[in-house]
């Protein structure tokens, strides 16, 4: 398909935070875009309200009961869209033949599968769902490279990085003069607590980011550090780097996105205000460039870029996910299951902060005799932690 025709786009996870921001790029190009399928997991009303309004061909929802009920209220409005149920239907519109682009945005492991179906497929990947790449690296970017599809991370690090860097750059940093990738991190809205008084933090006040407006298991991923954690991971899979060529950089205005650090000592950044239009623009328009309903920069207004080191002690999550990349293997999936665990939990009330990080770290030190070579040893790795999590939360709570 050319640049300039009309692309079909599926949106995975499209009530979601990252899902309603790429709707709002997309209705700023009905010209470029048309929505081919949205989905969600339960949120039936808002995705009703989604499917009046971008008139996609399929709506997805987890349950049938869900599905029945958006299917009449489509009948009473007229509108042909038709409504499927349950994960394989997830799968069946990320690899669909007319699908140019999808949007993977759907929140944890649940996001895998339809996500590597695109992948699989050959698609443009626009991978907002880090938990992805974090699960089963070796075997995604296999899937790309076999398939040809185009994979665009849309993690707003990921993204700057993609962008700083020259557009074939696989094969190793070294490769294409780079020494150092550097990610960074706003610090989420602990940075200045103290030790005793992070552990005690409510959902709530994790969930309230200084800058970025997000989902709730991210926001806590932030709040813990375990996001920039994942974004380590993801960041050595997309950009064939090692954990040791990626340095964290805590920088609370979140205005630089991350850099690219050259041999000769040039470090180049992408700036933005923080916005994830602007990365998922990128992805849907690349090569080239489209209008993203986000301003400028005001670099008057913000007029200071703070900069600082991380601090492990009271965020050992960083260091959790650094050496579950080192290990290799299964060690990463079981790491983010445990999180999921450990986060859900904590959203519930069921844990507190401060063991979030106690619970992730029991379980990646627990031996674990399985591999990675196959998405379903994969996923049974993430069973097993789920398992192991789920039995640490349960003593804690007791
Ligand atoms: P969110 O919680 O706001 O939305 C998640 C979406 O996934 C919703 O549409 C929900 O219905 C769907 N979903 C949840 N569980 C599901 C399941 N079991 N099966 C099918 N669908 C399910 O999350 P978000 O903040 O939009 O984040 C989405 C992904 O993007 C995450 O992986 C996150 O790490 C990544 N990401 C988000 C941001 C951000 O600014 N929000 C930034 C970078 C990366
Ligand atoms: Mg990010």
């Amino acid at each position: 398909m050319s640049q300039s025709s009309c692309q079909w786009i599926t949106v995975l996870g499209s009530t979601g935070s990252i899902g309603v921001s790429t709707l709002d790029v997309i209705a700023r190009h009905p010209e470029r875009y048309r929505v081919y399928a949205l989905t969600a997991h339960t949120s039936r009303e808002v995705l009703l309200n989604q499917c009046l309004v971008h008139r996609p061909r399929i709506a997805v929802l987890d349950h049938s009961d869900d599905a029945q009920w958006l299917r009449q209220a489509l009948d009473e409005a007229d509108q042909p869209t038709v409504v499927l149920a349950g994960r394989e239907a997830l799968c069946q519109v990320a690899r669909e033949a007319c699908v140019d682009a999808v949007m993977a945005a759907i929140v944890g492991a649940a996001g895998l599968l339809p996500a590597l179906a695109a992948a699989e497929a050959g698609k443009r990947v626009l991978l907002a769902n880090k938990e992805a790449l974090v699960m089963s690296g070796a075997l995604f970017m296999q899937a790309v490279e076999r398939s040809g599809a185009t994979l665009l991370p849309i993690d707003s690090e990921h993204n700057a990085i993609y962008q700083c860097l020259p557009v074939k750059h696989r094969g190793g940093l070294e490769r294409h003069g780079v020494r150092q990738l550097l990610l960074t991190a706003s610090g989420g809205p602990f940075r200045t607590w103290s030790a005793d008084k992070v552990a005690k933090a409510t959902p709530d006040q994790a969930c309230a980011h200084p800058n970025w407006s997000m989902g709730r298991k991210i926001s806590v991923d932030s709040a813990t550090m375990m996001n920039k954690g994942l974004e380590l991971i993801e960041a050595c899979w997309l950009f064939d780097a090692t954990p040791e060529q990626i340095q964290v950089v805590v920088h609370p205005q979140s205005v630089i996105h991350s850099m690219a650090a050259y041999i000769d000592g040039s470090v180049i950044a992408q700036l933005g205000n923080p916005d994830m239009r602007i990365p998922i623009a990128y992805g849907l328009a690349w090569p080239e460039r489209v209008e993203a309903g986000v301003e400028t920069l005001d670099l008057f207004q913000i007029a200071q870029l703070d900069f600082e080191a991380p601090d492990e002690a009271r965020f050992p999550c960083l260091r959790l996910a650094r050496e579950a990349m080192q290990k290799g293997g299964a060690a990463p999936a079981i790491l983010n299951a445990a999180n999921e665990v450990a986060v859900e939990a904590f959203l519930a009330e069921r844990l507190s902060f401060g063991e979030i990080a106690n619970v992730v770290e029991e379980v990646v030190s627990q031996p674990y005799a399985g591999n990675a070579d196959t998405i379903e040893n994969i996923l049974a790795a993430d069973h097993w932690a789920r398992q192991q999590a789920a039995q640490r939360v349960m003593l804690q709570a007791g």
